[in-house]
């Protein structure tokens, strides 16, 4: 794609300096797409600004030339919400890399958006804390798109999502303009507008600068590995584990098919291959508290059908546990060129007829579906191995992928638990709101771009949607395209 307005590198360049811009087609191509793998868009430059000044001026480059941006973080993102639709500017954040303060008293980080989330934690064990949003790609993913995403992690369960982490934020809005949301001390009075940018998948400015939450390390924590013969005794046992009353802080359930794809890979944890699901428990606390809760959980699981639990005795044992649960969605890059990471949401008393009915589809469909999921918080994330260069297996992909979507919501979830909308659902949003409930969103949205050139193209459907009176009801059908 051509650039507009020719003048607009030269001035991105004089914004974040000459090494700060991407334009050549090798380059702009590592940026085509996030981690949804077939959605794609190549952005027309990537610049790479240090600050928020820098990304003020580039904003305002952006607005007189009228071309549309994307904040960027880690690419990571498994929405499509990181690509530039039709070209456009992407505002790379990785240089934006910053830990500004840590301040133990107030308990908050200040950081620039560019910090990688598990270095923000590493950064605040010194003093006993951590940030407790913890995405199994913590790794890599950057704390603007946790917040951009409101994303969550195992630790979800007792902790929260993102939301509940960010205190203030600093916001570069489409015409540049630098607005301060929040304040330090939390409890702000008035809108939320905080709240309403948490989540909002970069739609509504770029996060130059968060004040974030930080959490006590807890004084112990002890980790349970608790095998089953099939995902459904597993699901049980997280329902059994729930009804009591216990709070742990982390409930994960594995399959068989990503056991297998893990312990062939180097994420090899020393699952049993004949185990239908492995369930990983984790409790957190005083050390005083947690001999007890070990036993229950030991017991609830052994009663819903365990063949065997493990408790890891050190820390080295409970990373193994936890290093086949983040490693799942890369071991599985062995089983087919490409992954579709779904993600839904319900409520987990469904859990196991709900988890039946997906496998049921992926069957029906011919697909390699596997799951590894928060069970806790009932999210969901079937996951559908395939080729893409195969026309026909990525037809009946999508189509067990919509199916599956519209059984989470049947069955009273959500079309996203974590992971975003970005194009890679939007779609399917009528499916959940209502077009009134959707106008109410684009006018949010307006008041704060009113141009639509702050990440266009996302969350909102492209498509008019004949739902049923009751959206929530049986499904959709396409009918007409809507620019
Ligand atoms: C292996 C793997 C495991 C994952 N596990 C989890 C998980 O457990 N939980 C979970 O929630 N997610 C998970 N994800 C998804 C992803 O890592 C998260 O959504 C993460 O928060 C994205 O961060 P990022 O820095 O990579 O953002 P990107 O992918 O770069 O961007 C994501 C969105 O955030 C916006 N954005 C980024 N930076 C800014 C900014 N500064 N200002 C405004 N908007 C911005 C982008 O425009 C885009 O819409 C996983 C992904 C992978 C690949």
């Amino acid at each position: 794609m051509q650039l507009p307005d020719p003048r607009l590198l030269d001035e991105l360049r004089a914004a974040a300096g000459a090494d700060a811009v991407l334009s050549r087609e090798e380059e702009l191509f590592v940026y085509e797409c996030d981690a949804l793998t077939h959605h794609t868009g190549r952005p027309a430059a990537v610049v790479l600004p240090h600050s928020s000044d820098e990304v003020v001026a580039i904003v305002r480059a952006c607005a007189r030339a009228g071309v549309p941006f994307v904040a960027r973080g880690a690419g990571t993102g498994l929405s499509g919400g990181a690509v530039a639709l039709g070209g456009g500017v992407v505002i790379e954040c990785a240089r934006m890399n910053r830990v500004l303060e840590i301040d133990p008293v107030d308990r908050v980080a200040v950081v620039q958006p560019g910090v990688v989330n598990a270095d923000l934690s590493k950064a605040a064990a010194a003093d006993g804390l951590f940030f407790a949003p913890d995405p199994s790609s913590q790794q890599a993913c950057t704390v603007g798109g946790n917040v951009a995403e409101n994303s969550g992690g195992p630790h979800t369960l007792k902790y929260g999502s993102t939301t509940g982490h960010v205190l203030a934020l600093e916001l570069v809005l489409a015409d540049g303009e630098r607005l301060r949301l929040g304040s330090r001390a939390g409890g702000d009075p008035g809108y939320d507008l905080v709240g309403a940018v948490v989540g909002s998948e970069g739609t509504l400015g770029v996060v130059t600068e968060a004040t974030v939450r930080l959490t006590p390390l807890p004084e112990a924590v002890e980790t349970l590995l608790a095998v089953f013969p099939d995902v459904v005794s597993a699901c049980r046992a997280v329902a059994a584990v729930i009804r009591s009353g216990l709070v742990p802080a982390a409930l994960e359930i594995v399959d068989q098919r990503t056991i297998a794809a893990v312990e062939a890979s180097v994420y090899a944890a020393g699952l049993p291959l004949d185990a239908g699901a492995v369930l990983i428990a984790e409790l957190d606390g005083a050390a005083v508290a947690l001999a007890r809760q070990v036993e229950r959980v030991r017991a609830l699981a052994s009663s819903s059908g365990a063949s065997r639990v493990e408790v890891a005795r050190d820390a080295a044992e409970r990373q193994r546990f936890w290093r086949a649960r983040k490693g799942a969605f890369g071991a599985m890059g062995r089983m087919a060129p490409d992954l579709y990471v779904h993600d839904a949401v319900v409520p987990r008393s469904k859990l196991p007829e709900v988890l039946e009915e997906i496998c049921a589809i992926g069957d029906r469909y011919g697909l390699k579906l596997s799951n590894v999921f928060h069970a806790g918080d009932g999210n969901l994330h079937p996951n559908i191995s395939f080729d893409r260069r195969d026309a026909d297996e990525m037809k009946r992909v999508l189509a067990a992928g919509a199916e599956i979507l519209a059984l989470c919501v049947r069955a009273g979830g959500v079309i996203s638990g974590e992971h975003g909308i970005g194009t890679e659902k939007q779609d399917f949003m009528p499916l959940l709101f209502t077009p009134d409930d959707l106008d109410a969103m684009r006018r949010l949205r307006a008041a704060f771009d009113p141009g639509r050139r702050c990440n266009p193209g996302k969350v909102f459907p492209t498509t008019r949607f004949c739902v049923e009176s009751n959206p929530k009801a049986r499904g959709y059908e396409r009918v007409s395209f809507d620019a």
